[in-house]
C-alpha cells in the first residue's frame, strides 16, 4: 500500500455552531435545528415553538430531493412543514455555514452550561430547572449539589436522580485530563517536527504511552539526545502552541498545548539515550519486569544506564541501541506496543514474539459511510480517498433503516445502493474495488433489521449494536450472539459500543463472544475510529489464538476519518496481531472468495 497518511483528522469536537459551508451536509442543518429547539426549551420558550425546529429537523432528514441544495438556493418555499421562518434561517445556514440567531442563543448562556448536557441521562429540562432553581451551570456546582442533598429537594428529582447525576459525573471525571490518540497525534507530531529543526538534536523519540500505541493518553514525552541539554529545554518552551511552562530546567521542560495536552521533554546524551528511551516508553509494569532480569546478571537497569550492583556481576555490555539494550538481558527486540507486561517478556525469551502486522501490509478496508446515511462523503469522494491512500478495495456499510437518527436505509434504498455500487465499479474500472455491504442494527432481541433475502444480496454484513444499551450483561451478550449465528453476517461491529472519554462499554461477556465468533466464523471487527478502538486491544490476542479473524474498520463518515486506519494499526499490534490475523492485508481475489463462501 503507498501510503499518504498523515494529514491528522483534527479529532476535536465539532460544534454546529461553526460549520464551513464548503463542507456541510444537510444532517447540519437539521443537528442545528435540533439545538436550537434545545437552547429554547433551557430558555422555558413555549412548546409549539421548539416543535416547530424539531419538526424542521425530522423534515430535513426525511427529505428525498437534495435539501441542502435547495437551501443553499434559497428554494424551500412551499415544502410542507417548513414556515417562512424557519425558511430564512435555513438559507442563511446553507450559505454561509452558520447562523446568527442560534449563535445568539447560545451566548444567552454560560459556556461550561453546555458540559452538562453531555452526561447520561440529562435532558433540557431537567437542566433547565437546575439552572433556574439552583442557579447550576458548570459540573463542579451540579456535583456539590448533589452531594449536599440540595438536588434531592427539587421538584421532579429524587434520591435516585441525583446518585445517578454523581455516577455520570464521576464517569467524566475519571476520563478528564486524558486524550485519544489521534487528538494527541494531531498536537503532538508538529511539535516533533519542530523539534527536529534544532541542530543540537541527535536522536529524538516520542515515548510514553504514546510510543506504546494506548488508545488514550495522559501527555506525550519527547526525549531527544544532545550536547546541549539546556539549550534544547529554552527551545521547547518557546515552541509556539505552547500556551504555558510548567518545567523549565536543564535538561528537562514541560508545556502545556492549547488544547490543554501536556508534553514533556527530556534531553540526554546520546549514551544515556537508549536507556531512556526504554525507560521512558514503559510500560510501569515492563520496566519492572526488566529490572528483575538485569538483577539477576547483578546490575541496577535505571534510565541512564546498567551498573554493576554485585561483586560477582557479570560484565557490563556496551548498549548503543534499544535493540542492545534487551539483547543484553537476553531477549528478543520488543516492540514498543507489547510493553504492557501481558507475557511479552516470557516470549522475548523464547524468541516467539509474533511478527505484527503493518501499515504497509493492508490493503483495504471495510464499514464506511457515505451521504446516503450520515456520511459527509458521497460514495464517489469516499472511492477516491481510498484510491489516493493506496488502497485495493473498500467496503460501503451505510446504516439500516432502524437507525433514523442516522438515516438509515430502508430496503428499498439499500437495493438501489448495490446497483450504484456495481455501477460505480464499471466506472472505477479497477482503480479500486468497493463491496457493497451494510452495517445493520442488532435489534433488541438480537434479531437484524433485514431479513435473510435482502442480506443475501449484500457483498458483506457488519451488524453492530446501536440502541437498548441498559441490557444486563447475560441479556446483551445473548443478543449480540445470536445475531451473529445468522450466516449473513459476515462481521461484529463495535462490539461494546465504547466511546473513548465518553461513555463506558456496555455490559457484554467479550470471552463468550469470541468463542461464538469462533464458532461461527464471524470476523470481529477492529472499529479504529479513534474515539471507538472497539474490540479493546486486551482481547485480540485471545481471539486470535482461537482463530477469530479480525477486520480493521474505519468507520468512516468521511474521507479524512479513512486516515483511522493509522491508528487502528497500532492499536491491532497492542492486540498481538499478526499479518495472516487481519482480513485487510488480504489480495483483492481472495477477499472476494472469502466473503462469497461468508454471505
Ligand atoms: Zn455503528
Ligand atoms: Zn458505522
Amino acid at each position: 500500500m503507498q501510503t499518504h497518511f498523515f494529514t491528522f483528522e483534527s479529532g476535536r469536537h465539532r460544534s454546529t455552531s461553526h460549520l464551513s459551508s464548503v463542507s456541510l451536509t444537510a444532517e447540519d442543518l437539521a443537528a442545528t435545528l435540533e439545538e436550537i429547539a434545545l437552547l429554547l426549551e433551557l430558555k422555558g420558550e413555549n412548546p409549539f415553538k421548539t416543535r416547530a425546529y424539531r419538526n424542521g429537523a425530522d423534515i430535513i432528514r426525511d427529505f428525498e430531493d437534495d435539501f441542502l441544495q435547495l437551501a443553499k438556493d434559497g428554494k424551500l418555499k412551499g415544502i410542507k412543514g417548513i414556515g417562512e421562518a424557519l425558511q430564512q434561517k435555513l438559507h442563511e445556514l446553507a450559505a454561509t455555514g452558520q447562523l446568527q440567531y442560534h449563535l445568539d442563543l447560545k451566548h444567552e448562556f454560560p459556556e461550561s452550561l453546555f458540559e452538562l448536557f453531555e452526561l447520561q441521562g440529562l435532558g433540557p429540562k431537567k437542566i433547565k430547572v437546575l439552572y433556574d432553581e439552583l442557579e447550576i451551570s458548570t459540573l463542579g456546582a451540579l456535583k456539590r449539589a448533589c452531594e449536599d442533598g440540595s438536588v434531592t429537594s427539587l421538584k421532579g428529582f429524587g434520591a435516585k436522580t441525583s446518585e445517578k447525576i454523581l455516577a455520570a459525573i464521576e464517569t467524566r471525571e475519571r476520563f478528564s485530563g486524558r486524550y485519544l490518540l489521534s487528538v494527541a497525534a494531531h498536537a503532538a507530531e508538529p511539535l516533533r517536527d519542530y523539534l527536529l529543526q534544532h541542530p543540537a538534536v541527535h536522536q529524538l523519540e516520542v515515548a510514553g504511552s504514546y510510543r506504546r500505541g494506548k488508545e488514550t493518553v495522559h501527555d506525550v514525552d519527547f526525549l531527544v539526545a544532545t550536547d546541549a541539554p539546556s539549550e534544547l529545554t529554552a527551545y521547547f518552551t518557546s515552541y509556539e502552541d505552547s500556551i504555558e511552562t510548567l518545567v523549565q530546567g536543564d535538561t528537562k521542560a514541560a508545556i502545556r498545548l492549547s488544547n490543554g495536552l501536556q508534553c514533556d521533554l527530556r534531553a540526554v546524551s546520546s549514551g544515556q539515550f537508549p536507556f531512556a528511551l526504554q525507560y521512558f516508553t514503559g510500560s510501569k509494569e515492563h520496566n519492572v519486569a526488566l529490572r528483575s532480569l538485569a538483577l539477576k546478571k547483578g546490575w541496577s537497569l535505571n534510565e541512564y544506564d546498567f551498573s554493576p550492583v554485585k561483586e560477582d556481576a557479570e560484565e557490563l555490555p556496551e548498549v548503543k541501541t534499544e535493540a542492545e539494550l534487551y539483547d543484553a538481558l537476553n531477549l528478543a527486540y520488543i516492540h514498543p506496543a507489547l510493553r504492557e507486561n501481558r507475557g511479552e517478556i516470557e516470549a522475548a525469551a523464547e524468541n516467539e514474539l509474533p511478527r505484527l502486522v503493518s501499515q504497509e501490509e493492508l490493503k483495504g478496508t471495510f464499514h464506511c459511510h457515505t451521504t446516503e446515511s450520515d456520511g459527509r462523503n458521497t460514495l464517489r469522494e469516499m472511492a477516491d480517498a481510498a484510491i489516493e491512500l493506496g488502497l485495493d478495495y473498500l467496503g460501503i456499510s451505510d446504516h439500516s433503516k432502524s437507525s433514523p437518527q442516522a438515516r438509515g436505509l430502508n430496503e428499498e434504498r439499500l437495493l438501489k445502493q448495490i446497483q450504484d455500487i456495481s455501477a460505480m465499479n464499471e466506472t472505477l474500472a479497477g482503480a479500486i474495488h468497493l463491496f457493497a455491504g451494510s452495517e445493520v442494527d442488532i435489534l433488541r432481541d438480537g434479531s437484524l433489521d433485514f431479513d435473510d433475502e435482502i442480506l443475501s444480496q449484500l457483498d458483506f454484513v457488519v451488524a453492530s449494536v446501536h440502541n437498548s444499551f441498559s441490557l444486563s450483561e447475560e441479556e446483551m451478550t445473548t443478543r449480540v450472539i445470536k445475531a451473529i449465528e445468522n450466516p449473513h453476517v459476515t462481521m461484529l461491529g463495535h462490539v461494546t459500543g465504547r466511546l473513548l472519554l465518553r461513555r463506558e462499554a456496555y455490559p457484554i461477556n467479550l470471552d463468550k463472544v469470541i468463542d461464538a465468533a469462533a464458532e461461527t466464523n464471524t470476523i470481529i471487527e477492529l472499529n479504529c475510529s479513534s474515539k471507538r478502538m472497539d474490540m479493546d486491544w486486551k482481547y485480540w490476542k485471545r481471539a486470535r489464538d482461537k482463530g477469530v479473524l479480525c477486520s480493521l474498520n474505519t468507520d468512516a463518515h468521511s474521507i479524512d476519518q479513512l486516515q483511522a486506519l493509522h491508528f487502528g494499526v497500532k492499536v491491532a499490534q497492542k492486540g498481538w496481531l499478526r499479518k495472516d490475523d487481519l482480513i485487510n492485508v488480504r489480495p483483492l481475489a481472495e477477499v472476494t472468495k472469502l466473503l462469497t463462501a461468508s454471505t
